[in-house]
């Protein structure tokens, strides 16, 4: 029998990150009886992905506890959590909501809503968790779907969400090398094993020098390395701190006049910096319109604010812990973190290290750093197309997605409904998170996605 579009019997999501959990904890919440909901996370267990899956206490959370409730309309929700358990192992002894917590803190807050969840769906809404990697979707002639998993197991839906967050990033040095295939690079920082084999007194290459890099620099300072590490990104920028205490900016952007041009708004942000605001502030006080924003930019000025912008907005939107920035800091003026501007020339193994030359930005100078690994820290790509992800290049091949205009993520509806490629709107197919992008540009913290979630989950309810 055919599925209609008001009878979802098999919900998927496709990745158990934040975004995929809290789309199932309101799967969870709401959906009629009858439905049937899955899971699928390659990388078990669900509710930590790349963010808060990691073990070391120095990442902390880039933004303060009291921003971090995994719901919108219950904004004190993750600091009660955090309250019943002060002093446990592993928690602190005192929390406040304005305090930067450890991420694997974060990590446990996610499982343990979605663990409550779980538990309290009514047994008609019947649920499971699949370990699998998804590899493939087929259309089927009876008007579902078919999931192929990496290992074989086939799954059929009514309704898919991809929820799988970012991309790995580009390579340093856009063409093949055989360095890459070598033990002194790594290319996804994301991984446990990213730091194996570097000694103590060796010396480390990070190119990149935004929020993976100083997780790196971080975790490296945790594990008692001596050595030096070098930093390096095309303009030597770096995110700056949070400061606490910085009182709010009252919204200076008129919703019902929005800026449409890059220059429009980077005129006003200017002005209202100079008019005595802190620049934190006025920056943030920007983000409840940044939706809006980007929507009211056409794609041409979505692409000029690409190519002047973005490296400074990133480092002035996305601001890290203090206590991050101290660490950072004592390392620096120790000389054992020295950041540079550069564009990488050459990378390659010698028989005891690799060597990486780079030329200075705005100069000729060519420098060669020896180095016992070189990570890539370069931040994620967003090209769907250019990924050799066996999913992506089947559903690309199938037509079932397409790269938004600029290829910052899937073209899909701020709504998540994702287009297929020249044949308008899947009736089956969502997307949560990073893939939105190109149609919403801010899409990738705690605060947009609790809001996602909760809208995605009504929608495929509907
Ligand atoms: C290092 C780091 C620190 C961050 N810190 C913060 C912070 O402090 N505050 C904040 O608000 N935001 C932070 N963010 C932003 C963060 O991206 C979001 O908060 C959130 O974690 C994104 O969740 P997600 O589920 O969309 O993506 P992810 O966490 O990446 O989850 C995607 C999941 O999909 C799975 N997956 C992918 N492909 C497949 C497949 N084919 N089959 C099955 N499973 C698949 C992956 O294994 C992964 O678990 C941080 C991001 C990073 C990378």
């Amino acid at each position: 029998m055919a599925t209609t579009e008001k009878s979802p019997r098999h919900i998927v999501v496709v990745g158990g990150g934040l975004s995929g959990t809290l789309v199932v904890v309101h799967l969870l919440r709401t959906a009629p009886a009858g439905t049937q909901i899955s899971l699928i996370e390659r990388n078990p267990p669900v509710g930590r992905g790349v963010a808060y899956g990691t073990e070391c206490k120095e990442h902390l959370l880039n933004v303060p506890a009291a921003r971090m409730s995994a719901f919108a309309d219950q904004p004190d929700h993750f600091v009660h959590w955090l309250e019943g358990r002060v002093g446990r192992l592993g928690y602190p002894d005192q929390v406040s909501p304005s305090d930067f917590l450890p991420r694997q803190i974060y990590g446990d807050y996610i499982a343990s809503v979605f663990a409550e969840a779980r538990a309290q769906a009514p047994d008609t809404v019947r649920f499971s968790n699949i370990a699998g990697e998804l590899t493939d979707i087929e259309e089927r002639p009876e008007g579902n779907v078919r999931l192929l998993l990496a290992d074989g197991r086939t799954l059929d839906a009514d309704r898919v969400v991809l929820a799988l967050g970012v991309l790995p990033g580009e390579y340093p040095i856009r063409r093949s090398l055989p360095f890459y295939h070598g033990r002194r690079y790594v290319h996804v920082p994301w991984r446990p094993e990213v730091l194996d084999g570097i000694g103590k007194d060796q010396d480390v290459l990070i190119v990149g020098a935004g929020l993976t890099a100083n997780d790196i620099i971080v975790q490296l300072d945790q594990l008692g390395h001596r050595g030096t590490v070098h930093a390096l990104s095309r303009r030597g920028l770096r995110p700056h701190p949070h400061r606490p205490g910085t009182p709010a900016h009252p919204a200076f952007l008129d919703a019902n006049a929005l800026p449409t041009t890059v220059r429009q708004l980077m005129h006003l942000l200017r002005a209202e910096i100079r008019h005595g605001g802190d620049w934190r502030a006025v920056v943030d006080s920007v983000r409840p319109f940044s939706h809006a924003l980007w929507q009211g930019f056409s794609w041409d000025e979505r692409a000029r604010f690409m190519r002047h912008v973005r490296p400074f907005w990133e480092v002035h939107r996305h601001r890290i812990a203090p206590q991050v920035a101290a660490t950072i800091d004592r390392l620096a003026d120790a000389g054992r973190v020295k950041f540079y501007a550069g564009r990488l020339q050459s990378l390659k193994e010698t028989p005891v290290a690799a060597e990486a030359v780079f030329r200075k930005h705005g100069t000729e100078d060519l420098v060669t750093l020896t180095v016992a690994k070189v990570i890539n820290c370069t931040g994620p790509r967003t090209d769907y197309s250019k990924y050799q992800h066996p999913l992506y290049i089947n559903l690309l091949a199938r037509g079932l997605i397409d790269h938004d205009p600029l290829a910052l993520g899937l073209h899909a509806t701020p709504a998540g409904e994702v287009y297929r490629y020249r044949a308008g709107l899947s009736h089956w197919l969502f997307a949560i998170g990073a893939p939105l992008k190109g149609v919403l540009w801010e899409s990738t913290a705690a605060p947009e996605i609790r809001v996602q979630a909760r809208q995605l989950a009504a929608r495929l309810l509907a």
